[in-house]
């Protein structure tokens, strides 16, 4: 970026309700969810941004976070970011995980709950949900090969957006809180893995062939590139992916998803691998080992200017379902973050109804 990209940067984000947020985060949080029908590019533009910052730092970190670009994502969603990362001092690490999530994520929650008593039952979707007037009788599962009913006193639905869509039974669309969750689309991604037999990120060519994990350490974003946001797995989370003998497991993002979708995976690896070359050019001399493409074709909820009206609450008409996942309402982008804030309103939700007292 230039000097003067970055200080029309400057006077953007210094005119903005972060400025607030410093010293009253819900007063600004209310400015900030106010600009949801504006996109976030165009707010950008209207205090004094660059379209040279646009470029080169804005949409990447969109492509990144909502694997949109900044004429499609939201102002609120980008600044309610940025106010979390401002003013939440713990919040503003960029990290990966020592290892796989399977491990070091769902692992531990998972061992936390089954400890407790709690049975988690996986390959197991659920049909149908009966109802009777305002409240649910039950849930049609598949398992095994065989539908079962399952019944409880209260239901949590915590799907994806296409799987809400198809799970909510269509009668329910009478009410509006149900009906708008199908103004609500999912955006497409792709991701593509490369095993390399030594060290892309490594600038100094002595060092590429070495052992030892070497190189930039981190998740890496580029705005000259068709993935926006990539890392090297096997030196920032080495305990299930460096293996001694191979060299880098790039991992690489391909935002926006919608050209992917349709394309051989082949084509993707070559288009991919050209741009790794392009990027670090001493990386040219390695050989690629392996690949691998994993494409959604709908992913996240797609942050766009004027949806989070259409976001529903945890609580809904039906007296005991309950909703929660990232695209319901929370003020966080669809993430880890965003379906962690969601559960806890929605447990909330549940104890506003059936333990009034410990509120
Ligand atoms: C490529 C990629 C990279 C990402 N990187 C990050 C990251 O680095 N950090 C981060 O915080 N977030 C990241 N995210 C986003 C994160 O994965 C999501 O925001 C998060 O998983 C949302 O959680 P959720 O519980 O709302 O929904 P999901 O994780 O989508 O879970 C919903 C579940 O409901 C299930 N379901 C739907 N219908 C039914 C049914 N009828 N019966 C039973 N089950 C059903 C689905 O199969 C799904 O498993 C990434 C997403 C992608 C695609």
């Amino acid at each position: 970026m230039s000097w003067a990209d970055k200080l029309r940067n400057a006077i953007a984000l210094g005119t903005s309700p972060l400025i607030r947020g410093l010293l009253d985060y819900e007063g600004a949080m209310g400015d900030i969810r106010a600009l949801d029908r504006v996109s976030f590019a165009a707010w950008f533009r209207r205090h004094g941004g660059s379209e040279g910052s646009l470029a080169k730092l804005w949409n990447p970190i969109a492509y990144a976070l909502g694997f949109i670009d900044t004429e499609n994502i939201s102002a609120r969603c980008m600044l309610t970011i940025f106010q979390m990362f401002a003013t939440k001092t713990e919040a503003s690490k960029l990290n990966l995980l020592k290892g796989s999530p399977d491990t070091y994520l769902h692992g531990p929650i998972v061992k936390y709950l089954t400890d407790r008593g709690t049975k988690i039952h996986t390959r197991c979707p659920v049909r149908e949900v009966r109802f009777e007037g305002d409240r649910v009788t039950g849930l049609t599962v598949y398992q095994d090969g065989q539908e079962t009913t399952i019944t409880a006193d209260a239901y949590v639905a915590a799907c994806d957006v296409p799987g809400v869509q198809r799970l909510l039974p269509a009668a329910w669309r009478q009410h509006p809180e149900f009906d708008n969750i199908y103004q609500l689309s999912a955006v497409p991604v792709a991701t593509v893995q490369l095993r390399f037999d030594g060290w892309v990120t490594e600038f100094n060519p002595a060092h590429q062939k070495q052992t030892a994990a070497t190189g930039l350490d981190n998740l890496l974003y580029t705005a000259d590139a068709e993935f926006s946001c990539f890392t090297d797995l096997a030196l920032s989370s080495p305990a299930d992916y460096y293996r001694e003998g191979e060299g880098s497991l790039l991992q690489a993002v391909l935002t926006p998803g919608d050209p992917f979708i349709a394309m051989p995976q082949e084509q993707i690896v070559e288009r991919v691998l050209a741009q790794v070359h392009e990027l670090f050019p001493s990386a040219r001399s390695l050989q690629l080992r392996w690949s691998n493409v994993v494409k959604l074709a709908q992913s996240l909820y797609r942050e766009a200017p004027g949806m989070d009206v259409y976001r529903p609450n945890q609580r809904t008409p039906i007296a005991n379902f309950f909703l929660a996942g990232s695209y319901t309402q929370q003020d966080y982008i669809d993430s880890m973050e965003g379906a962690t804030l969601s559960g806890r309103r929605c447990a909330q939700a549940i104890a506003q109804v059936y333990r009034p007292a410990l509120n």
